[in-house]
């Protein structure tokens, strides 16, 4: 077993910090001194170290570019006026990785990796983590095969890595979504439910061909009908109708298992608002709509929280939400901004202490 305290650690010879203003810093654009790098062959985990953040140096065969054996997660980090660093349930987003990683066919990275390699590599540059309200540090944990081989198997090799990236407030923009009726994220059997890279790949021209028509997003459905909703571009999605929280079940294993989700589904329990989770498809919503019995919609995500919608799109019909009366988003964003800042107490045990 690793622990953090014998990753080694080769420090980089001077930091870039006081270089790189932290106010209002872009989202995913600049990166902290060091990274975490752990090696897979043989069969087992090896040289896992905190080295300086750089390039990686790959064969033009590496598996994961020809064949997308590819997955990540993305977590979110804290800095109190005190100086502690806490991150949001890392916990979760490991046992997710791993089933990403069984998935995809990959070897699990075990939580003396995962985690301690995780608090080791915040320890380092912990202070990156920017302390200015509503900003965070983004943690993105990634794993991808290196075989140098054309060959199409599982790959026998793997890199484990972790960069941060200091950013700013999320600006969510209320969205204007339209429903997708002719791509398809994810179908029954498929790798709907893992976090890899191909569902983004995958997703893209969707996005981008929505914004052509004036639409942020896509709202994605079924492969079969396209009527039963998914998620909300990369975001999981819920409606409130008739005062109840509804949001797509994950028994199909098209939708990804938000930490986000999940949070918000235990603070709508407690701010006593019955949540449903099962299958809603679109003429579900338009009906509640038609009696004005729609009343919010939004989507969850680690880097925007919670995101609001104003408009959903689907053939002719434009359901046009009213921001101004959002109660149950506006309760569950200040209420997880309280719990991350510490303002409001951590019952649940969400905020892990580096
Ligand atoms: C990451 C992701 C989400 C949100 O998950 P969180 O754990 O809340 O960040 C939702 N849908 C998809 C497709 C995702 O990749």
């Amino acid at each position: 077993m690793i622990a953090a305290r014998e990753i080694q650690v080769e420090k980089i010879a001077k930091s870039r910090l006081a270089d790189t203003p932290l106010e209002n810093i872009p989202f995913g654009r600049y990166f902290t001194d060091h990274m975490l790098e752990a090696d897979y062959a043989g069969g087992e985990w090896k040289s896992v170290k905190v080295v300086p953040y750089g390039p990686l140096q790959l064969d033009p065969s590496t598996a994961a570019l020809h064949y997308g054996q590819a997955i990540f997660e993305g977590i979110k980090a804290y800095r109190d006026e005190t100086g502690n660093a806490y991150v949001f349930r890392p916990y979760d987003n490991w046992e997710r990785f791993n089933k990403s990683a069984l998935r995809m066919n990959m070897p699990t990275v075990p939580e003396e990796i995962f985690i301690e390699g995780m608090r080791k590599l915040i320890g380092v540059d912990k202070e990156w983590i920017p302390t200015m309200k509503e900003h965070a540090l983004y943690i993105r944990p990634f794993m991808f095969s290196t075989d140098a081989l054309l060959g199409v198997r599982p790959s026998e090799t793997y890199k484990f890595l972790i960069i941060l990236s200091p950013s700013g407030p999320y600006f969510a923009a209320p969205m204007k979504i339209i429903v997708e009726e002719q791509y398809t994220r994810a179908a029954p059997g498929g790798v709907g439910f893992s976090k890899n890279a191909g569902n983004y790949g995958g997703s893209l021209l969707a996005a981008t061909e929505a914004k052509e028509k004036g639409y942020d997003q896509v709202l994605w459905t079924d492969a079969f009908e396209h009527k039963w909703l998914q998620e909300v571009g990369m975001m999981n999605v819920f409606f409130m109708m008739d005062g109840v929280a509804v949001t797509p079940s994950l028994d199909e294993g098209t939708i990804l298992a938000g930490v986000t989700r999940s949070s918000v589904i235990t603070l709508l329990q407690e701010m006593g608002i019955r949540v449903e989770e099962r299958r809603v498809n679109i003429d579900e919503l338009l009906a509640a709509y038609g009696k004005g019995r729609l009343t919010e919609l939004f989507g969850t995500g680690t880097a925007a929280v919670i995101a609001p919608i104003k408009e959903l799109r689907y053939k002719d019909f434009s359901l046009e939400m009213n921001l101004d009366k959002a109660p149950v988003q506006n309760e569950l964003r200040a209420r997880l901004a309280a719990i991350r800042s510490g303002a409001e107490a951590d019952v649940h045990g969400w905020m892990w202490k580096v």
